[in-house]
């Protein structure tokens, strides 16, 4: 999608400052972080939100997982993934991201 922030950074016409790429997933430090560590998680294929997850990309988040695990299990004590879908949710950006939060004890509630 021509328009869309994350498929922008995907295909290096936006900078990130990027910890992984491969030729489906890219990992990149947010630019406002939450935490300590804050780094989005996003499949390079347009996919809008965890609402538009199928049979056919569905392989796109195991990939997207494979990836959190890999850096999440360098994150001394742990860490977090969220997901947010929607306007209730407060998702902002229309591509399907995983926050992967760490580096601290995070806030215990999630809601
Ligand atoms: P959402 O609110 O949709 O769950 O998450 C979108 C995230 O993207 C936010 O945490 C926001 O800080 C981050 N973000 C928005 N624009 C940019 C950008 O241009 N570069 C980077 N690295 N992160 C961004
Ligand atoms: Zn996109």
């Amino acid at each position: 999608m021509a328009q869309c922030l994350f498929c922008r950074i995907a295909a290096g016409e936006i900078p990130a400052q990027k910890v992984y790429e491969d030729d489906a997933v890219l990992a990149f430090r947010d630019i406002n972080p939450q935490a300590p560590v804050h780094i989005l998680v996003i499949p390079k294929a347009h996919v809008e939100s965890a609402a538009c997850i199928t049979p056919e990309n569905s392989h796109l988040v195991a990939r997207c997982f494979q990836v959190i695990a890999q850096l999440g299990s360098q994150l001394e004590g742990g860490f977090r993934v969220v997901s947010n879908c929607g306007p209730n949710a407060g998702q902002t950006v229309p591509h399907l991201h995983f926050h992967l939060l760490g580096g601290a004890q995070l806030a215990v509630q999630m809601a």
